[in-house]
C-alpha cells in the first residue's frame, strides 16, 4: 500500500514538474532512458509521441530567433528576416532532417517468383543531404546494385527511392549514410549481394572552406558477392555512367 501511495505521489509530482519542460527534453529523456543513440543521423521517430513535432517546431523557431538575435539582425524591422527563425526550424524539421523525426518508408516485399539471379542496377537516384559538421547541404547522386537469389525480396523501384529520401533526410556523414542506406537495403531484401555508389558536392567545401566548387566525394560500399567477385564489381562499376 506504502509502494503505490509513493509511486502515485512520485508520478503527480513529474506532471506537475513536467510543465515548461521543453519537448526536446522530454524526448531526450526517452532516448536515454532506452539506452539509444542520438547521433545527427539517427532516426528517433519512435521517441516523439503524437503533437509533439508541432511542439518541437516552437522550440526550434525560439531558438533559431535567438541565433538570428546573437547576429545581431534586426528581425523586428528587416522585412526579409521577419518570418527566418520560423522558416529554418520548418525546413529543417519538415523537409531536409526530416528523416531523423519520421519512421521509415512503407516498403512492400514480394517473393522473388521470377527466380531473378541477373545484376539489377538502380540509379542514379538524385540526393539531398547535409554535412554534420557544417549543416552545409550535400547533393549528389547513388547507384544501387543488387544481386538477386530465389530468396531475395523483391521491392518496387521508386521504394530505393524513398528508403535514400529517408536516410539522407538527415545530417550526414557521406561514409556514414551509405552504410545506413546498405543496412536498410539489406535488411528490407536480403540479396546475395549489394553494391551502393554515391558521389556528391559538398557545399561545406564548394561556399566555404576551400571554396573548390569542382570536387566531389565518391564512396562505395560493396556487400556479399560484390565484395567476393572482382568480375561482378567490374561489371556494376562498368555499368553506372558516372561523372556527368
Ligand atoms: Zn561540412
Amino acid at each position: 500500500m506504502l509502494m503505490k501511495s509513493d509511486a502515485d505521489m512520485t508520478k503527480a509530482d513529474s506532471s506537475d514538474a513536467d510543465v515548461g519542460v521543453p519537448v526536446s527534453v522530454k524526448i531526450r529523456e526517452r532516448i536515454q532512458q532506452a539506452r539509444k543513440r542520438f547521433h545527427s543521423n539517427d532516426n528517433i521517430a519512435e521517441f516523439i509521441e503524437p503533437g509533439e513535432l508541432e511542439k518541437l517546431l516552437e522550440e526550434v523557431t525560439d531558438k533559431m530567433q535567438g541565433v538570428l538575435d546573437a547576429m545581431v539582425i534586426d528581425t523586428e524591422n528587416d522585412h526579409n528576416t521577419g518570418d527566418t527563425a520560423r522558416r529554418v526550424a520548418k525546413m529543417y524539421l519538415n523537409e531536409v532532417f526530416r528523416g531523423r523525426y519520421v519512421t521509415g518508408p512503407e516498403v512492400t516485399e514480394f517473393p522473388n517468383a521470377e527466380h531473378l539471379n541477373e545484376l539489377m542496377i538502380v540509379g542514379p537516384i538524385t540526393v539531398r543531404s547535409a554535412c554534420s559538421h557544417h549543416l552545409c547541404p550535400v547533393i549528389g547522386k547513388i547507384w544501387i546494385g543488387v544481386m538477386p537469389n530465389e530468396h531475395t525480396n523483391v521491392i518496387g523501384l521508386s521504394k530505393y527511392a524513398r528508403m535514400a529520401e529517408w536516410i539522407m533526410g538527415r545530417p550526414q556523414i557521406q561514409e556514414e549514410a551509405v552504410v545506413q542506406l546498405a543496412d536498410l537495403i539489406q535488411e528490407k531484401t536480403q540479396p546475395d549481394g549489394l553494391a551502393i555508389v554515391m558521389e556528391a558536392s559538398h557545399y561545406c567545401m564548394a561556399w566555404r572552406g576551400v571554396k573548390d566548387m569542382d570536387s566531389r566525394m565518391i564512396n562505395s560500399v560493396m556487400r556479399g558477392v560484390f565484395l567476393k567477385d572482382p568480375n561482378l564489381r567490374r561489371e556494376f562499376l562498368s555499368l553506372i555512367p558516372r561523372r556527368s
